[in-house]
């Protein structure tokens, strides 16, 4: 008998980074609407994960970081937005909130709410329907957040 091909695991890129204190960004359940394959299908700039939530529902840090863009003006395509700095060259990126609880500078933790879910963006509360907006990037690069979480949490 020869012998069984086992499957290759397939090998994870952010393997170095610390194995402990990781979060998910909103509470279960979590529903997404558009993944990162879809963000990718449309060509969004920031492809990224939506997670379907109520208004006013809490966003916290995916892990241990520096809060470094805390955006209160809803003009942009993100709308309201904040981006932690976790150092390893991973920045990650919440979008579309109602409200932000954090300011630049600010050291959080995992689990430390940042938000408040929200569909801001282009000068509109509601320009988006209500969900938070994931992106995870690594040395510039987007990474799927659901699987880079999935990683994370499961060892
Ligand atoms: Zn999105």
């Amino acid at each position: 008998m020869t012998g069984e091909t086992k499957p290759k695991p397939i090998k994870d890129p952010d393997a170095d980074l610390p194995k402990k204190e990781w979060c998910h960004p909103v509470r279960s359940p979590r529903v997404v609407s558009d993944d990162f394959a879809e963000h990718k299908a449309r060509k969004s700039l920031d492809p990224g994960t939506d997670y379907v939530k109520g208004r006013g529902s809490v966003v916290r840090a995916i892990h241990r970081g520096v809060v470094f863009v805390a955006d209160r003006n809803p003009d942009g395509a993100g709308g309201r937005m904040v981006y932690i700095d976790h150092g390893h060259g991973l920045v990650t990126r919440y979008l579309h909130l109602s409200n932000i609880r954090v300011r630049p500078g600010v050291r959080v933790l995992a689990g430390t709410i940042i938000g408040e879910v929200g569909g801001s963006g282009f000068g509109k509360e509601d320009h988006y329907g209500d969900h938070l907006h994931l992106s995870v990037l690594r040395d510039g690069v987007h990474r799927d957040p659901e699987v880079f979480l999935k990683r994370r949490l499961s060892r």
